[in-house]
């Protein structure tokens, strides 16, 4: 069953819950209202009629003929009953009675059954008769002469069931339209709502079936949830894009850089298996396959290593480190190398203390100091200096060895970038990536000022968090 289908499913048996519980509360409401009215025009009926009845000592003078009045013999006198009186309205009938109960003017469909009943002034009762109830409102006369007489008004209260019976057929009708309108409006605004996700859906196949991960799923103007779940669902496509792009030109690089080496390994066991060589052409053949063996092994190793770092670039545990001390260690190991006779000396302040990764920053330093020895001049120097300042930290290395071109200082920090003159060293071209990398998984970065044949400083910045800074 769609998602649609089931919004619109629940949707309707909610309404239809609501629905048929205003249809409860419409009936016992307007049960209430209605049975209210009925008694209230029976009081309204009776009252009126209290002021149509007057007593007459002497009734000469009076034409009984012309007269619509009534006139009935009371006592030693008359009771005249005003044509306004209204013994039946709307169903409610009134009677007179005099005080032994008997009927003397008006209606009472019930005189029969309520014969016997006592009068009570002012009070609405119910009596039930044949199943069917009624109100009936007693009054007694007050007037002169009229001590003794009573009114009594008598209703139905099924007389309000005409107008009960006309508002449940009302709501009968109105409310399954409301719900019919409710269903259909629904039905369509979920479709409507749940359009991206079809979307979503589309796109998703069609990359599961090409691979394409340029497809975009196209949304429309809007901040619902939907229309967010669409724009993170095309950022996560572009991340993944990016990712595998990343990773297609990480291989067509790698596998270029692996291709020389190997290709001049293939050579040289062509070249010593092709015919006889003397003892010199096979050592110098071995010789070379060696050096070239070496090459890819360092070049496998750096690939693995630079893949390590930027897959697990979160697995790596950031403490506080006395970079004082690390750098310090670093830089006398380094100074072993002594190569070309090329001095280090260091500067590394006191308990200069950062939140860092002690393995990577060792890393990133070996790697700088590594390139200076290498780029260096004979007799030469590097000298490694740590500071600090209210913002930051600063590492930098720096040597007066042969220095960098202004154009290649851009592409230094390429995967793979070496210059023309370095290609045929040791070195892999991966040393500066991994530095740059290295530097921006600890919120740093790497600056490099260099001139062509005067020497190179590279500086890796650290910037300090908030809660370390001197103000
Ligand atoms: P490599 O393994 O070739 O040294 P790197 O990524 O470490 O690779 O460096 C990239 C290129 O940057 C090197 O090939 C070299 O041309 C240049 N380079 C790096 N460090 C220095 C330096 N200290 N002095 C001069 N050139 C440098």
């Amino acid at each position: 069953m769609s998602i649609r289908l089931k919004i619109t499913l629940w949707f309707a048996a909610a309404l239809f819950i609501v629905i048929a519980m205003t249809y409860a509360v419409i009936l016992s409401v307007s049960r209430e209202v209605i049975q209210k009215t009925v008694r209230d025009t029976l009081l309204e009926t009776v009252e009126n009629n209290v002021d149509e009845i007057e007593y007459y000592k002497d009734i000469t003078g009076i034409d009984l003929n012309t007269e619509t009045d009534h006139f009935i013999i009371y006592k030693d006198g008359y009771l005249e009953v005003d044509d306004d009186f209204l013994d039946e309205v709307n169903e409610v009938y009134t009677a007179l009675y005099s005080s032994d109960g008997t009927l003397m003017y008006g209606e009472n469909p019930l005189a029969m059954e309520l014969a016997g009943m006592e009068f009570s002034d002012s009070v609405v009762r119910t009596r039930t008769v044949g199943g069917e109830l009624f109100y009936i409102f007693d009054r007694e006369l007050t007037g002169p002469g009229l001590g003794g007489l009573w009114l009594r008004g008598v209703v139905s209260e099924l007389q309000g069931n005409l107008q009960m019976h006309e508002i449940s057929v009302l709501s009968l009708i109105i409310l399954p339209v409301i719900l019919l309108v409710a269903i259909v409006g629904g039905y369509l605004i979920a479709g409507r709502m749940l359009r991206p996700i079809n979307n979503i859906t589309e796109t998703a196949n069609m990359i599961g079936r090409g691979g394409d991960l340029k497809q975009r799923i196209e949304v429309k103007k809007g901040n619902d949830e939907l229309h967010r779940l669409a724009e993170s669902f095309n950022e996560m496509i572009g991340r993944l894009d990016a990712a595998f792009e990343a990773e297609r030109q990480f291989t067509s690089d790698a596998s270029h850089e692996l291709r020389t080496p190997m290709s001049v390994i293939m050579a040289q066991c062509e070249y010593s298996l092709d015919e006889t060589r003397t003892q010199e052409e096979y050592q110098n053949a071995l010789g070379v396959i060696k050096r070239q063996g070496r090459k890819m092994s360092r070049l496998i190793n750096d690939m693995l290593d630079f893949v390590r770092l930027e897959r697990h670039s979160g697995c790596y545990a950031m403490e506080k480190t006395n970079l004082s001390e690390l750098v310090s260690s670093v830089c006398q190991d380094m100074a072993l190398i002594g190569e070309k006779g090329i001095k280090l000396s260091c500067i590394q302040g006191d308990n200069i203390t950062a939140c860092v990764c002690p393995e990577l920053i060792n890393r990133l330093l070996t790697n700088i100091i590594s390139n200076a020895y290498r780029y260096g001049n004979e007799n030469g120097s590097i000298k490694v200096e740590l500071s600090e300042d209210e913002n930051c930290i600063r590492l930098s290395v720096a040597d007066d060895g042969i220095g960098i071109s202004e154009d290649e200082q851009e592409l230094i920090f390429n995967r793979f970038y070496q210059s023309d003159s370095s290609r045929s060293g040791v070195g892999t071209g991966l040393g500066l990536a991994m530095v740059k990398e290295i530097a921006s998984l600890h919120g740093g970065s790497v600056e490099v000022n260099s001139e062509l044949g005067k020497g190179s400083v590279f500086t890796f910045v650290l910037p300090k968090k908030p809660e370390q800074q001197v103000k």
